[in-house]
C-alpha cells in the first residue's frame, strides 16, 4: 500500500499563489498584484522588484536553484531556458542568489530557433519573454533539482505573437469587453469582468517502456507507423470505465499527487475505449491557467511514466484499429461575482439573457465553423477526425432535445410558451430513489456539444495546445456578442428588438444544429446539403486562418494582425511537412533495416526446410512450405517495390520549396505511399514466426502493460 496522502495539505504546495503572495508581499504590493491579477490591469513595474524578491527567497526555501521563463512557443509543446539564481562572485569568491524585478518581468530567450513563418528573420533573433501575472508561478521538482517556472508570453522585438499565449490573452480581452456589454443590456451594473472557463478532459495511452524503446515508430513518430491488429481489438469494450489495474493506478496516484503539488484540480480518472487508453480531467477553471495546467498536466503524464517504466503516449493515434485520444475542451462564460452565462435555469423559454447568448454562440459557430475546424487541426488528428471514433470533419452544434424545442417553438411561431423538463427516472428498484433526469441526453458524436451549463469541443488532439481553440470560441463569440450591442444599444424598444434579434440568430442558424448521429453517412450529405463545410485535412484547413473573413475578425478585435496570421499558415504548414517527413523517413528506416531482413531470414528457413524434408522423404507433401514462401516472398517484392516509392516521394516532396506546396506534396503523395508500404508489412506480421519479428506487436503493447 501506499501511504496516505493529505490533499489538503499537498494542494498548491509549489504554487506562488495569493495565499504566499498574502504572507510575503508587503500589503501595498500585494494590494497592487491582485488588482492586475483580477481586474486586468496593467502591471506596475515599480513594484516588480518586491514580488522577484519575494518570489526567489520562497524558492530558495524549497530548494530552488534556478529559475526559468515558462512558454509556449508554436511547436505545441512547452519551452524553457534555465538560468541559475547565482550572481558574479565577489573579491572572496563567494556567490549571492539574485533574482530581480527585470529578470521575473522579462525574458530574452535567443528566439530564433522557434518556428515564426517569417515573422523574424534569423538574424533578428530577439524574441521577449513576459510574465503572465494572472498565471502563478510555480516550482518544478525532478531530476534537474527545483526550478522556479515563471509563465509567459513570447513575443517578437516587434510585438508580434511568437505563442500561444499572447492571442489566447488578447482573445480573453475581446469576450471579456463585449460580454459585459451583453449583461448591462440585461440590467448587471455589478459584474465587472467576464471570464472564459475552461475544462480540457485529456486522453492518453500507456505502454511498458521497454517495449516502446522496441519500436523507433513510437520514439521518432509519437505512433505505430506498421502492426497488425492483435486477435482482440476494443469491441468488448470492457476496458472502458474497467477496474484500472495495479501498475497504472500507482503510476496515476503519483501523477495527481504532482498535479495537485502544482494547483492543478486533477479530479476524475477513468480508463477510456481502448486497451491501454485512459483519461484525466481536471476541475475547469480560467481560460490561459487551463492552457498553462493542460500543459503541466501532459507534461506530468510523460515525465511520471518513466518513473515507472512506462510510456506515455499523448499521439492522437497511436494505434490504427482502436480508438485515438483527443480532449475534450468545455468552454463558457463566468462573471467575476460568479454567473454562467451559459446556464439556461429550468425554464429557458423564459430566460431571454441566455436565448441571446445561444443565438449568438450558434451564428459565431456557424459563421466561422472554418476557423474552429482549422483550431483542432495537427498532424496527429487527421487520423481521428472523420473516422468513426472522434467527431465528425464537419462542425455542427448539438443542443439537445430541451433546447432544439425552444429553438423550433421561436422559429416556427414567433414566441415560445414551455420547456420540456427531465421528469424523473425510474430504476424499477424499489430500494433505489428515483432520479431526477436531466433535460437532455448526451451526444458522443457531435464536435460541439451543450451540456447544461457549457459547452463542449471534442475535436481538440490529445497532443495539442488547446490555446487555439479557446483563441476562436473567445474571438467569434466576442464577434457575435458585439454585432448584437451594437445594435441593441440603439434599440429604443429593448424587450421588442431584442425578441426579434432571437428569433433572426436561432432561424438564421438553425442549419449548424444538429442533434443526430453525427458519424452516419447520412450526416455527410444532410450537411453539404445544408452547405456545411466539411474540411478533411490539416492542409484543408490551414488556409481558413487567412481568409478575409479571419483577417477582419482577428483584426477588428486585436487578437492577431494579418501577419502574425499569415506567420501561423507558414508555420503549420511547415510543421505538417515535418512531421509526415519524419513518419516516412522512420518507416523507410524500420522497412528496410528490421522487417525486410526479418522476412528475408523467414524466407531462407521456409526454403531450408522445404529442402531438408525433400532430401528426407522425397514423397513428403511440402505444399504448404511452398505456398507460404510463395505467399510470403510475393508481399516481400511488393515491400520492397512500396519502399523504393515511398522513398523517391519523399524525396521529391522534400525538395518542394514553396511551404504550401510541399505540406499538399506530402499529404497527397507521402501519405498514401506509406498506406502502401504498411500494408504489405501488416499482413506479413500474420505469417512470419512471431521469434523473429523485430518488434513489439500491437498485442505487446496494448494488452500487456
Ligand atoms: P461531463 O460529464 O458533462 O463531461 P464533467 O462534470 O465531467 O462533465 O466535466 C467535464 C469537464 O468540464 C471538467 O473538466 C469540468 O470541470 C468542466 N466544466 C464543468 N463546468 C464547466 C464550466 N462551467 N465551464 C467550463 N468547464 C466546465
Ligand atoms: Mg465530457
Amino acid at each position: 500500500m501506499s501511504e496516505v496522502v493529505n490533499v489538503a495539505e499537498i494542494f498548491g504546495k509549489n504554487v506562488f499563489n495569493e495565499t504566499v503572495m498574502k504572507e510575503r508581499l508587503p500589503k501595498s504590493v500585494f494590494k497592487k498584484l491582485k488588482r492586475t491579477i483580477e481586474d486586468g490591469t496593467e502591471l506596475d513595474p515599480s513594484i516588480a522588484d518586491v514580488v522577484a524578491h519575494a518570489m526567489k527567497d520562497w524558492a530558495i526555501e524549497r530548494g530552488a536553484t534556478h529559475y526559468t521563463h515558462w512558454f509556449q512557443p508554436l511547436t505545441g509543446t512547452t519551452a524553457e531556458k534555465h538560468d541559475s539564481f547565482i550572481s558574479a562572485p565577489d573579491a572572496e569568491g563567494k556567490v549571492i542568489m539574485e533574482f530581480s524585478g527585470k529578470e521575473l518581468i522579462k525574458g530574452e530567450p535567443d528566439a530564433s530557433s522557434f518556428p515564426s513563418g517569417g515573422l523574424r528573420a534569423t538574424f533578428e533573433a530577439r524574441g521577449y519573454t513576459a510574465w503572465d501575472c494572472t498565471s502563478p508561478a510555480f516550482l518544478r521538482e525532478d531530476a534537474a533539482g527545483v526550478t522556479l517556472c515563471i509563465p509567459t508570453a513570447f513575443c517578437s522585438y516587434k510585438g508580434e505573437a511568437l505563442d500561444q499565449k499572447t492571442p489566447l490573452l488578447r482573445s480573453m480581452q475581446a469576450i471579456d469587453t463585449q460580454a459585459l456589454r451583453i449583461l448591462k443590456l440585461f440590467g448587471n451594473t455589478t459584474s465587472k469582468r467576464v471570464v472564459p472557463s475552461v475544462g480540457p478532459e485529456q486522453e492518453y495511452f500507456i505502454v511498458d517502456r521497454a517495449k516502446y524503446l522496441q519500436r523507433k515508430d513510437l520514439i521518432y513518430a509519437g505512433r505505430t507507423l506498421f502492426g497488425a491488429m492483435p486477435p482482440k481489438g476494443q469491441e468488448l469494450e470492457d476496458h472502458y470505465f474497467g477496474a484500472i489495474r495495479e501498475r497504472i493506478g500507482s503510476y496515476m496516484n503519483e501523477v495527481n499527487q504532482e498535479l495537485w503539488k502544482l494547483g492543478v484540480t486533477a479530479k476524475t480518472q477513468h480508463n477510456e475505449v481502448a486497451p491501454a487508453q485512459h483519461e484525466l480531467a481536471p476541475i475547469y477553471d480560467q481560460a490561459n491557467l487551463a492552457v498553462d495546467h493542460n500543459q503541466i498536466v501532459m507534461e506530468t503524464l510523460k515525465k511520471v511514466a518513466g518513473r515507472h517504466g512506462l510510456t506515455c503516449l499523448l499521439h492522437e493515434k497511436p494505434f490504427a484499429g482502436v480508438n485515438g485520444s483527443g480532449k475534450h475542451n468545455n468552454w463558457s462564460l463566468t462573471t467575476n461575482d460568479g454567473i454562467n452565462m451559459l446556464n439556461p435555469g429550468d425554464t429557458p423559454h423564459e430566460n431571454i439573457q441566455f436565448l441571446l447568448v445561444l443565438g449568438c454562440i450558434m451564428k459565431a459557430i456557424d459563421t466561422h465553423a472554418d476557423l474552429l475546424r482549422e483550431a483542432a487541426s495537427d498532424v496527429g488528428n487527421d487520423h481521428r477526425l472523420g473516422a468513426n471514433e472522434a467527431p465528425p470533419a464537419i462542425i455542427s452544434i448539438f443542443v439537445g432535445e430541451q433546447l432544439e424545442d425552444v429553438i423550433n417553438q421561436l422559429c416556427d411561431t414567433g414566441a415560445a410558451t414551455h420547456s420540456k423538463s427531465g421528469g424523473k427516472l425510474s430504476t424499477g428498484v424499489a430500494t433505489l430513489p428515483d432520479l431526477d433526469k436531466d433535460a437532455t441526453d448526451r451526444n458522443r458524436t457531435s464536435p460541439f456539444a451543450f451540456t447544461g451549463n457549457k459547452f463542449e469541443f471534442r475535436m481538440v488532439g490529445s497532443s495539442d495546445s488547446i490555446a487555439p481553440a479557446n483563441v476562436v470560441l473567445n474571438t467569434i463569440v466576442a464577434e457575435a456578442f458585439k454585432e448584437a450591442a451594437d445594435e441593441l444599444e440603439k434599440a429604443e424598444d429593448f424587450d421588442m428588438a431584442v425578441h426579434d434579434m432571437i428569433k433572426k440568430l436561432l432561424s438564421d442558424h438553425q442549419r449548424i444544429i444538429f442533434n443526430g448521429n453525427g458519424y452516419s453517412d447520412e450526416w455527410i450529405a444532410e450537411a453539404e446539403k445544408r452547405g456545411l463545410p466539411n474540411i478533411r485535412s490539416m492542409v484543408d484547413a490551414i488556409p481558413s486562418l487567412v481568409t478575409d473573413k479571419a483577417v477582419k475578425l482577428y483584426e477588428t478585435f486585436g487578437v492577431f494582425t494579418k501577419a502574425e496570421l499569415e506567420s501561423r499558415v507558414e508555420v503549420e504548414y511547415e510543421a505538417y511537412a515535418k512531421a509526415i517527413n519524419i513518419e516516412a523517413r522512420t518507416m523507410i528506416d524500420m522497412a528496410g533495416k528490421q522487417i525486410i531482413p526479418a522476412v528475408i531470414r523467414y524466407t531462407g528457413t521456409l526454403a531450408d526446410s522445404i529442402n531438408k524434408v525433400r532430401s528426407a522423404c522425397p514423397d513428403a507433401d511440402v505444399s504448404v512450405q511452398t505456398e507460404l514462401l510463395t505467399e510470403t516472398s510475393d508481399l516481400l517484392s511488393e515491400m520492397k517495390t512500396a519502399l523504393s516509392d515511398l522513398q523517391s516521394i519523399t524525396e521529391e516532396s522534400l525538395a518542394v520549396s514553396d511551404a504550401c506546396a510541399c505540406a499538399r506534396a506530402y499529404h497527397d503523395k507521402v501519405v498514401p505511399a506509406m498506406a502502401a508500404l504498411r500494408a504489405p508489412a501488416d499482413k506479413l506480421e500474420m505469417i512470419v514466426d512471431k521469434e523473429l519479428w523485430p518488434f513489439p506487436s500491437y498485442g505487446d503493447l496494448i494488452f500487456e502493460v
